[in-house]
This record gives structure tokens, sequence and C-alpha cells, in this order.
């Protein structure tokens, strides 16, 4: 189980969060953040891993619902083409998206994962949720100063984890 800032797992990016990774996990659903683990920020389209790893979920039978801090109306236009479901404005970590989600998905908790590119929303939420959690690299690193900023500080907290 993801502890504070600790995820239980690491990914290069979403195409490693394959249905044998899951199986592995002993996950059987997926909640799932949206910028920059599967498109890039602010894209209406996911990246080819994020398209080919949705098609794999849907053909593996693995449910899916996507969770984001960003706003129905970046959300939705990403979502619809693949019918997926979501949950906008999570507040993640603290807000009640995540348990939104976990209803949304149909699978316990304990059987859920949570997949996500940041440590102080995604990984934070998984743990406030006791829910286990896959953090994956980032699409891109955002440029703007306030992410430079917050990237700096996810891999000084982190590092000082892994020692
Ligand atoms: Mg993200």
């Amino acid at each position: 189980m993801a502890h504070g800032l600790t995820p239980d797992r690491r990914a290069a990016g979403i195409r490693e969060v394959t249905p044998e990774f899951l199986r592995e996990l002993g996950a059987r659903g997926v909640i799932v953040d949206l910028d920059n683990t599967l498109a890039l920020p602010d894209d209406v389209h996911p990246t080819p891993d994020g398209a080919a790893w949705l098609a794999a979920m849907r053909e593996a039978g693995i449910p899916v619902v996507i969770v984001s801090n960003n706003s129905r109306e970046r959300v939705e236009p990403f979502c619809r083409p693949f019918g997926v479901d979501f949950v906008p404005k999570s507040g993640k970590p603290f807000g009640r998206g995540i348990d939104r989600a976990i209803d949304k998905l149909g699978v316990p908790r304990e059987q859920a994962v949570l997949v996500g590119d940041q440590l102080f929303t995604d990984v934070l939420a998984a743990s406030c949720h006791h829910v286990p959690c896959i953090l994956t690299e980032p699409v891109v690193m955002e440029t703007g100063l306030f992410f430079r900023l917050k990237r700096a500080l996810e891999r000084a907290v982190d590092r000082k984890r892994r020692k």
C-alpha cells in the first residue's frame, strides 16, 4: 500500500502498466491521472502510449476511471471518444474525487490501483485514500517556474525516501 509519499511501484511510463503488471499487483481496476500521464498537459488527444494503453485495458476487460484536478471542460472531451468514465476537479490529494472514482470503478479499493505522475497529488492521494499506487515518469517536464520548483521539491523528497 502506498505510504505517505512512497509509491508501491514505479513505471517509466503508462506503457509499462500492462494487464500482466496489474495482475501481479492484484489490481482489477485502474484510477488514472490525465495530464502528463495519458496525455500532454491540456492536449485533447492521448499520447500514442496513452491511446494504446486505453485500448489494452478495454481489451483486457480492466475498468478505468480518469481522475483529474483539471476542469470538466478539459477532461470530458478527452474521455468521450474512449467511452471512459471520469472525475474532474477531483481535489487530489485530499478531495472526494478518489472515493467517487472508486465507486465508479466498481472494485474494492484494495483491488484498485492509482496511476499518476505526481508525488504530491497522485501518490499522496493514493496514500490518503488507502489505494495502491504506481508512480510514472511524466510525459514531459513542465517548464513554468511553479512546476520546476515543485518537481525539484519532489526530487528532493523522493531521494530521501529512496535512501
Ligand atoms: Mg499529472
